[in-house]
């Protein structure tokens, strides 16, 4: 299971040649018409998982507009698994487009009250669950856990070039951990010893960075890498930090700002970014290199992680 790797462009700005730094995009959004983004990479190994098990239902939860909901349901589909998804809240017809996107694509959706919704990780809801659905292979909410950042790790494989900053958008931290591991190796070798990590949260509330600690660990448990004997998640050896000044309020919040920046970005640079999770992104590099945060004459490296599904 994989598709083509992501096209990488770069983006040419006054303001990024004055700082002297240069930025390239690598197009996640492009990978694949229905499955974009790091969603398909959070979802691969998942899936892999599930047929080694003999599973071929997937059951997974999400708001009414999640794009792991959307993914799961166009995965399913290519791939041959029975989907259902878990929507939190109340069904609002007619389907909104990620949710009439899943159904068309085969998931079977069902709705849980806020309340119910959060036992969603506890034992107990789930066996009742497979009581209800039969057995099925769970995937959590957004997508995250140990197989998801396997795979996430490797949006940076095979880039040709060098570069001393990878940004990502945060909202689980699955994707930034992944990001994480993978510059861990690489800086493992003389050739690559100084890249740094940024993570832009789009949610209000610093709690990603114990959530990103979490998963490294739960990765690297299971693996016999040289440097990880006593890794605690916390100085390993790559730089990474995640910056919590950008998340406009919080979750799917936005101003007006940041909606006359995702515009005249779309328009200058011909790359489509929207503002739940790109928009953020890109606004809090602009932000950061303006002032004067990336060194001169360095590389950043952006992920554009999909999100943008208005075409349907
Ligand atoms: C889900 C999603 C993210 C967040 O990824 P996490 O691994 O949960 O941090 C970022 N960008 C887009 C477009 C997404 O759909």
């Amino acid at each position: 299971m994989n598709f083509p790797s992501a096209p990488i462009q770069e983006i040419k700005d006054e303001l990024l040649a004055k700082q002297q730094v240069r930025l390239f995009v690598k197009r996640e959004d492009l990978i694949h018409p229905t499955i974009k983004g790091n969603k398909w990479y959070k979802l691969k190994y998942n899936l892999e998982e599930a047929k080694k098990q003999g599973l071929n239902k997937l059951l997974t939860f999400g708001g009414a507009f999640s794009n792991h909901i959307y993914a799961t349901a166009s995965a399913g589909n290519l791939f041959g698994f029975q989907t259902i998804g878990i929507i939190r809240g109340e069904a609002h017809l007619p389907l909104n487009p990620i949710l009439s996107h899943a159904r068309d694509y085969g998931m079977e959706l069902h709705y849980l009250d806020r309340t119910a919704y959060r036992q969603k990780t506890e034992e107990r809801f789930i066996n009742q669950l497979k009581k209800e659905f039969g057995d099925f292979y769970l995937i959590p909410e957004g997508g995250t856990n140990a197989l998801a950042v396997k795979g996430t790790a490797e949006i940076l494989e095979n880039i040709d070039f060098s570069y001393q900053y990878v940004c990502c958008a945060c909202g689980t931290g699955g994707t930034m951990a992944g990001l994480v591991r993978f510059a861990s190796e690489k800086n493992d070798s003389i050739a690559e010893k100084n890249i740094e990590v940024l993570g832009f949260s789009v949610l209000k509330g610093v709690f990603l960075e114990k959530e990103v600690k979490k998963l490294l660990i739960e990765v690297y448990k299971n693996q016999t890498l040289p440097t990880v004997e006593d890794f605690n998640g916390d100085d390993y050896n790559t730089k990474w930090s995640i910056a919590h000044d950008y998340h406009f309020g919080g979750y799917a919040k936005t101003t007006s700002e940041l909606l006359d920046f995702v515009s005249s970005f779309n328009q200058k640079y011909q790359i489509p970014i929207e503002p739940i999770y790109t928009g953020k992104l890109f606004y809090g590099i602009f932000d950061k290199v303006q002032k004067g945060y990336f060194a001169r004459n360095s590389v950043i490296l952006a992920i554009h992680s999909g999100g943008v599904y208005g075409e349907g």
